[in-house]
């Protein structure tokens, strides 16, 4: 049932908020927003608040790109949507909804990104199926010292109980500040790089998943904050440390509430929709990426033997796999049957991931694609002439090189739509060029602060 705005009106007094923030995520993965007081509160979440077109055109460092259609000239309202309320914790009296941009005609607009994932979303449900997804946090926790530089918060090992120790305190925060804005939280460990740890939400219906990976972002960033530490989702923190991922778990669901990936008589349990979807996926996989892994930092992480997943294969919780068939929970097999693509991390936008994810997959399934042999080895352990004879093939090297992908991918670009693709790729394209011209410390530190 849709929560009325008399509700959330009474929820936000009843939690003494004063400020209510009206976000969204843009281009660049960046979450940005304007605030509402209570007072005009009731009015804003009906007519939501003016937004120049051009912010979808600014890239992640606020340098504007020429992109046709996102000139000086026009306005979208960011009109949150009333499912999305949750307090922040972190935050003192804040609150904080995420928007749909909607045009003046009352039409979803063509560049807003979760717009995007909700006429993918309708796609996959003409196709009678639901996709359900989590994505996982890897981040890191540091110290910043006068100079500004940023050091890792720990250096204990992977798993470590001494981790866990240190980082309790700020480890328990996050999940009640999760718990409170009605997540499930499954996991939280330190992992292998120092500073780096990991915490997991139950999955949940497409949307609301990409919400809730926003909602983890905002979240792991301001509980640190609270407890004097700096926070960062980043793909590589650090360049001589493990990298970020944001893994994606998905499923496709039926309206029964039936698991469609699963098959008792498969010999894996992975059923023949399922092998579709994951074909779809691994044929648009080198186009994917750029959505996936979008930031000229993604590339620093994506490397063979990081588990990183470097290689546009499939396998057997094989973790060099760019989409792995995950191990399901024994108390579950049918519940909890699902794909894991590993080509993800945070400074991705999640509308446009997930969005594309389902619109790959999708493309799978309409042309019955196989996803071919499974490789079940660590493709750096083979040599050039096995992995060319087995079509092992390295995920692109470069966000340009992505970029072009992308921009050859006729199925990914119709689903984003011309406005939408076309601003996608100039911001994309226009943050591979600053960062270029940087050096590799500053261009570090730039990434390491805004994911
Ligand atoms: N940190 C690895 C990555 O960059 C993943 C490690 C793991 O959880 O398997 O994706
Ligand atoms: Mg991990």
């Amino acid at each position: 049932m849709q929560i009325t705005h008399e509700a959330i009106v009474q929820r936000a007094r009843d939690s003494g908020v004063r400020l209510v923030q009206f976000l969204y995520c843009d281009n660049g993965a960046i979450i940005r927003g304007k605030a509402s007081a209570l007072p005009g509160l009731g009015g804003r979440l009906s007519d939501g608040i003016g937004l120049t077109v051009a912010m979808m055109a600014m890239n992640s460092l606020d340098q504007l790109q020429p992109v046709e259609g996102m000139g000086a000239v026009g306005e979208i309202r960011l009109v949150p949507d009333p499912a999305s309320f949750v307090v922040l914790p972190y935050q003192p009296h804040t609150a904080a909804m995420m928007c749909d941009m909607i045009t003046g005609a009352r039409e979803p607009w063509a560049g807003c990104p979760r717009s995007f994932l909700k006429r993918m979303r309708a796609r996959a449900a003409a196709h009678d199926v639901q996709l359900r997804a989590a994505m996982e946090a890897e981040f890191s926790l540091a110290t910043r010292d006068a100079a500004g530089v940023y050091a890792p918060f720990d250096r204990t090992l992977c798993f470590a109980s001494t981790g866990m120790a240190m980082a309790g305190p700020f480890a328990s925060d996050l999940v009640a500040t999760l718990e409170s804005q009605g997540n499930i939280v499954e996991q939280y460990y330190p992992e292998l790089g120092h500073g780096q740890h990991e915490i997991t939400i139950r999955h949940q219906e497409v949307l609301r998943a990409a919400d809730n990976h926003l909602w983890l972002r905002e979240a792991i960033r301001g509980v640190a904050r609270t407890h004097g530490l700096v926070a960062s989702l980043a793909p590589k923190p650090f360049a001589d440390q493990a990298g970020n991922g944001a893994h994606i778990h998905f499923s496709l669901w039926d309206a029964n509430d039936r698991n469609l990936f699963y098959d008792s008589t498969a010999a894996d349990g992975l059923s023949l929709i399922g092998r579709q979807f994951m074909a779809g996926v691994l044929a648009h996989l080198p186009a994917l990426v750029a959505i996936t892994c979008p930031s000229v930092n993604s590339y620093y992480r994506l490397q063979p033997r990081a588990w990183s997943s470097a290689y546009a294969i499939w396998g057997h919780d094989n973790r060099e796999a760019a989409l792995r068939v995950a191990s399901p929970f024994w108390s579950d097999v049918a519940g909890s049957t699902n794909l894991e693509l590993k080509s993800a991390d945070s400074s991705c936008n999640p509308y446009l991931a997930l969005g594309a994810l389902l619109a790959a997959g999708l493309d799978g399934i309409e042309r019955e694609l196989d996803p071919g042999e499974s490789v079940e080895v660590d493709p750096a352990t083979l040599s050039d002439v096995e992995q060319l004879e087995r079509g092992i093939t390295r995920l692109l090297t470069t966000l340009d090189a992505a970029l072009d992908a992308l921009e050859a991918d006729a199925l990914l670009l119709d689903a984003l739509g011309p406005l939408l693709a076309r601003s996608f790729l100039s911001v994309r394209r226009s943050e591979a060029r600053a960062y270029a011209a940087m050096d590799e410390a500053t261009q570090f530190t730039e990434h390491f602060e805004k994911y």
